[in-house]
């Protein structure tokens, strides 16, 4: 039978945690083809999360606990959770019971199907302030049309369902900074979504305030694409291009006033300004196109020490496999 590790990340989560394994022990006793076992993922927390994953431990058969130095955060005690477990599937979850555990049933299906991803996905955000769903919508169109592909599918978070064969690709990325959201539709293979609505949190409170989304926000934006550094490049060229051409035509100008060419010297104090003006315009944007390419070395460099694999093969078939 194969086996299912739910990885489960925990942040002064006391309260939660005895309330998540009420809710989901009916529901995995009812899945008949697959085992599972629990990885908690004590992620510094400062309540009593610990003790209470130890007497889990004690009194169950199916807990891993992984207890981490200090407060990480969610995605690296994901990443954690991740490399602890060793199921041939993985579900990655929230222990606050937003992400309902009624759909552990559904993922297991898909995977059934011979899906290696599951990402349940978000129908509805009512649940959400409207800053928040706002804010969100945007973080996805615009991480996904600066890529020009889905990075980021939307409105996907981190509760997803994977195959053994996504875990070790995850695993074996090198990025230190690591972010599931965007890692998971990297690694690629065959995907599904399931549709879900999130409730309200049962108790504890929400450790995501409105600064650390931003920053988590451009934490996935920096760690899934380069193509900002290209911003200086095109901007400086452009600049370089009109301000050099209105640089020129004042030289000119500026020039003929000099040698009072047709009267010129009259407009010396029209012509002068402007003379100024473009020439610090022009100094402007040669800085602007230094910088860009200085940010293309850094795209560069900043792709190579990323060291992701540029390709992951999903099937080789050869002809001696036939046999
Ligand atoms: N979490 C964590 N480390 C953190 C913050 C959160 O492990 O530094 C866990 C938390 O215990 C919960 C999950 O990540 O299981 C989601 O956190 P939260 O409910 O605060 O996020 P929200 O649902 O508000 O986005
Ligand atoms: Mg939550």
């Amino acid at each position: 039978m194969k086996k299912v590790s739910i990885v489960i990340p925990c942040y002064n989560e006391e309260e939660m945690l005895p309330l998540y394994f009420k809710a989901v022990d009916p529901v995995i006793k009812k899945i008949k083809d697959y085992s599972f076992d629990f990885v908690l993922v004590n992620d510094g927390s400062k309540d009593n999360t610990l003790q209470v994953m130890n007497d889990l431990y004690i009194k169950r058969d199916d807990i891993i606990v992984c207890s981490l130095s200090r407060n990480f955060g969610q995605n690296p005690a994901f990443s954690a959770g991740l490399k602890v477990c060793d199921g041939d599937y993985a579900i990655m979850m929230d222990s606050d019971l937003q992400d309902p555990v009624e759909l552990i049933a559904q993922i297991c299906e898909k995977f059934s199907e011979g899906y290696e991803v599951v990402n349940p996905h978000r129908a509805d955000r009512t649940t959400d302030s409207y800053i928040k769903r706002k804010t969100a919508g945007m973080f996805y169109r615009f991480i996904n049309k600066l890529e020009g592909k889905e990075v980021a599918p939307e409105n996907v978070n981190c509760f997803r369902g994977i195959s053994r064969r996504v875990i070790d690709e995850i695993n074996n990325l090198s990025e230190v900074d690591r972010q599931i959201r965007t890692e998971i539709p990297f690694v690629g293979y065959k995907t599904c979504t399931l549709d879900f609505k999130r409730s309200n949190r049962s108790a504890g409170e929400s450790k995501y305030n409105m600064s650390k989304m931003f920053l988590l926000a451009f934490d996935n934006i920096s760690a899934t694409t380069a193509k900002p550094l290209y911003t200086p490049i095109k901007v400086g060229s452009v600049m370089t291009g009109v301000f050099g051409g209105l640089f020129l035509i004042s030289l000119v100008l500026m020039i003929l006033t000099w040698c009072d060419v047709g009267g010129l010297v009259s407009e010396y104090y029209i012509i002068f300004p402007l003379f100024l003006m473009t020439t610090i315009f022009f100094a402007c944007s040669i800085i602007v196109f230094f910088i860009g390419i200085v940010s293309l070395y850094l795209h560069n460099i900043l792709i190579n020490t990323r060291n992701r694999p540029n390709h992951i093969i999903d099937i080789v078939k050869k002809p001696e496999d036939k046999k």
